[in-house]
């Protein structure tokens, strides 16, 4: 057996379900079949001119050689600009490391302080990668639901609950992948509260949904509002998904220097620093003009209003309405236990969703991969029209169920 050759890390866990569900519709595709396409996690729109160009020009001047190990300075003046400018987060450039995309920087953080008897607190719905990334660390995930009935949000009171001494890392997403669910200041300053009584705990805030946002509250980040926690946060961001810069591969964080510096010393063993190219670029879409990114957040905004409302206006289906990202999460409780025209019973989201690419050639993710059953995802980050047009098969197939 091969597989008995890989390590514990590789063979605990999974392949990212989004990533799997993705393949699927690439794989019915080429045999064929048309599939409206939800499950996306990327922006649909081109990486802007004036920050290719940056790219472009980083290759014609000769910046084609290692840079320093935690990034560029000319990048992380452009983090500390938009950190302090945004959000409020002041903090020396000897704060702020860069990688290749917010998940390798996630995954170092882990590498970083995660090992066996460690346990991280994620709240659930989650991003598909953090319990993965405990596990492959040889940490245990301690996932605390957080349901409709509290906004997809971690409460105060359930984080103090799921702490123990073994705790070194609670995990924030806001905007969250998947619901869209962000948390305001006051919950913010709520949350800081809890972790500042207990010194020994860690909070990771993923942001990198956080100018794709449509709430009428503010973006506030937690080392915003909670300056003192300086010593206890990391906020991790990037370009990817604002500037659709996915490919270039750019993430960055900013956090106590104790940390950043074990995540520059990871980072120096295994890739030495991201690219200098995408690094040029990254700076330009920090530095430069935001017209793109406040266009495309107004497209997004359109569909998040139409999908919301076609969704809702299926009987069966009911949705919340988004504050960012550019997903959707509605729940499916109202078709669980109902039969196909096959006369098979859908007994749970997975079910439904496999249902739904089956008879209406609409592919999307099932909540259980998410940590919060029965819901689904769907992501906006695909044309009017393909979410229309899907909006319709889901509703006649729904329909079609008795
Ligand atoms: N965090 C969340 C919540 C995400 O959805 C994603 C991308 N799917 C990432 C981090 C990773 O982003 P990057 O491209 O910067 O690695």
């Amino acid at each position: 057996m091969t597989s008995e050759k890989l390590a514990n890390r590789v063979t605990s866990i999974r392949v990212s379900p989004s990533v799997a569900a993705a393949q699927k519709v690439r794989d019915l595709k080429a045999q064929g079949r048309e599939i409206l396409n939800l499950t996306v996690g990327e922006p649909d729109f081109d990486t802007p001119e004036e920050i290719k160009a940056a790219g472009v020009k980083a290759i014609a001047d000769g910046n084609t050689k290692y840079t320093a190990v935690n990034g560029t300075e000319a990048l992380r003046k452009g983090v500390q600009h938009d950190f302090s400018t945004r959000l409020g987060i002041e903090c020396g450039l000897d704060q702020i490391c860069v990688g290749g995309g917010a998940k390798q920087i996630l995954f170092i953080a882990m590498m970083a302080t995660v090992e066996e008897g460690i346990e991280v607190i994620v709240p659930a719905p989650y991003w598909v990668s953090y319990p993965d990334m405990v596990v492959a660390n040889g940490g245990t995930p301690v996932i605390v639901s957080c349901g409709e009935d509290v906004g997809f949000k971690l409460t105060p009171d359930a984080l103090e609950a799921a702490i123990t001494p073994r705790t070194r890392w609670v995990i924030l997403n806001s905007p969250s992948n998947p619901t869209g669910a962000a948390y305001t200041g006051d919950e913010l300053r709520a949350l800081a509260e809890v972790i500042r009584r207990h010194p020994n705990v860690l909070v990771m805030c993923d942001e990198i949904y956080d100018r794709i946002w449509y709430a009428d509250f503010k973006t506030e980040s937690i080392l915003g509002v909670a300056p003192d926690l300086r010593d206890q946060a990391l906020v991790v961001n990037g370009v990817s998904k604002s500037y659709a810069m996915t490919g270039w591969r750019i993430g960055y964080a900013v956090g106590p220097k104790f940390l950043i510096d074990a995540i520059n010393k990871l980072q120096s063993q295994m890739s030495s620093c991201p690219s200098s190219i995408s690094q040029a670029a990254a700076a330009a879409a920090l530095t430069g003009p935001q017209t793109s990114v406040a266009a495309t957040v107004e497209v997004y905004k359109e569909r998040r209003d139409r999908a919301y409302a076609l969704i809702n206006d299926i009987p069966g289906l009911s949705c919340t309405l988004p504050d960012g990202a550019f997903y959707l999460y509605p729940s499916c409780a109202g078709v669980i236990g109902k039969t196909t025209p096959d006369g098979a019973r859908i007994e749970s989201d997975l079910d439904f969703v496999l249902y739904l690419l089956e008879h209406a050639g609409v592919a999307s993710v099932h909540g259980g991969a998410y940590g919060l059953e029965p819901y689904f995802r769907i992501s906006t980050a695909t044309s009017m029209d393909v979410i229309e047009a899907a909006c319709a098969k889901i509703a006649e197939a729904v329909a079609k169920l008795s």
